[in-house]
């Protein structure tokens, strides 16, 4: 069996380093916000070119308190990809603002700018923008509007760590972003973990405190804070992943290339991005989903797994046909919709080997559907 992700295989690569460092925080004695958290952020906010990275609990946390950072509540509109994983629109929502749901770009799966400004009230404070599977989104237009109607621009970083947009890493491309470092992620600790980045230093203040129960000095409490931190164990085994993070990206960008250039099935659609080809601006994307289409998902998830390969939704169902949030059960998203009944996510890691790669490719050229 071919698996969808190998967690075990991806950590053990650097189980000594990783060993030591856990050893160093025993040792040390010292669990919450010390020593290893300065270090990290300190190589991640590097990592990303920003002032400023912020470790918290999780990635859900992360633009949960970019919002209550910025004091958006209410009436407050957030506009927001409507085919995004539902963790985006919950940090709107439980910040009691409301999201504005944007079809995607059916070729890029990303926010499409062009439907932005329509959608822009009095109300909207802030677009946020989610780099879906690991591409960039194209900011450009986001900018400009950002720029012309005074909204922030809150970055989704979750699944694109290290990827670039022209010369800035996501990250560095809004005025503050979430990242995740769920287990699954390009870049993931032992269990729960996320930072903000930002460039502005007052929101960072701001942040860092609302993560620590709304307090600026010990026992002093300025905010109605939040409990939100990033264990030093898992800032340690983040510091040792760092390190690999651009080659295990690149690793991902030579299977993504190896797909790209092999699967040939007339029923199957391929990943597409501006260049045509992933690989022209390939440094865009860091392929933590690699999904293709078929109008025969169902069909297509069954016979892969008869021949031994483990494949996976992003997403099964999109946000609005939730039941966590039936107030949209009418409306109606074609695009976001045709994409969650036709998408499917392939294996996609750096520990997949040549030969692994290779037989996907040849059993998916075999499909006859
Ligand atoms: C994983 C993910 C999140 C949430 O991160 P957690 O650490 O699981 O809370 C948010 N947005 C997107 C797009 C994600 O993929």
């Amino acid at each position: 069996m071919i698996k969808f992700l190998d967690l075990h295989k991806i950590n053990e690569r650097y189980r000594d380093e990783i060993d030591s460092r856990i050893k160093k925080v025993l040792d040390c004695g010292w669990y919450l916000q010390g020593e290893e958290n300065k270090v990290f952020s300190n190589h991640f906010a590097e990592f990303c070119g920003v002032k400023y990275c912020i470790g918290v609990a999780n990635g859900l946390d992360a633009l949960n308190l970019i919002i209550k950072a910025y004091g958006f509540k209410d009436d407050d509109e957030i506009i927001v990809p409507a085919n995004t994983y539902i963790a985006s629109i919950l940090a709107i929502t439980q910040n009691g603002c409301t999201p504005v749901l944007i079809e995607p770009d059916i070729k890029t799966y990303n926010i499409n700018p062009d439907l932005i400004e329509r959608k822009i009230t009095t109300k909207t404070k802030a677009i946020m923008v989610v780099h879906l599977y690991g591409q960039a989104v194209q900011m450009q237009k986001i900018l400009e509007l950002a720029k012309k109607y005074n909204l922030k621009i809150i970055e989704d970083a979750a699944q694109a760590h290290g990827a670039l947009y022209q010369s800035k890493r996501t990250g560095a491309l809004g005025d503050a972003a979430g990242f995740s470092f769920y287990p699954g992620k390009n870049l993931g600790c032992l269990g729960d973990g996320g930072c903000v980045t930002t460039n502005d230093e007052e929101l960072a203040q701001r942040i860092k405190a609302i993560a620590n129960y709304g307090s600026d000095k010990k026992y002093h409490h300025i905010y109605k804070g939040i409990n939100s931190r990033l264990d030093e164990i898992q800032a340690a085994v983040l510091d040792v992943k760092l390190k690999y993070l651009d080659n295990d990206n690149q690793r991902r960008r030579e299977i993504a290339q190896y797909y790209c250039e092999n699967i040939r099935n007339a029923e199957i659609i391929l990943p597409y991005n501006r260049e045509e080809k992933p690989i022209k601006d390939y440094l865009s994307h860091v392929w933590h989903i690699f999904a293709i289409r078929t109008q025969n998902r169902d069909k297509l998830q069954q016979y892969l797994e008869e021949n031994g390969i483990q494949t996976n939704i992003h997403y099964p169902t999109p946000p609005h046909k939730q039941e966590a949030y039936k107030e949209w059960a009418d409306l109606s998203l074609p695009v976001t919709e045709e994409i969650h009944r036709t998408i499917l996510s392939l294996p996609m890691s750096p520990v997949l080997t040549d030969n692994e790669v290779e037989k996907i490719v040849e059993i998916l050229n075999k499909w006859n559907y």
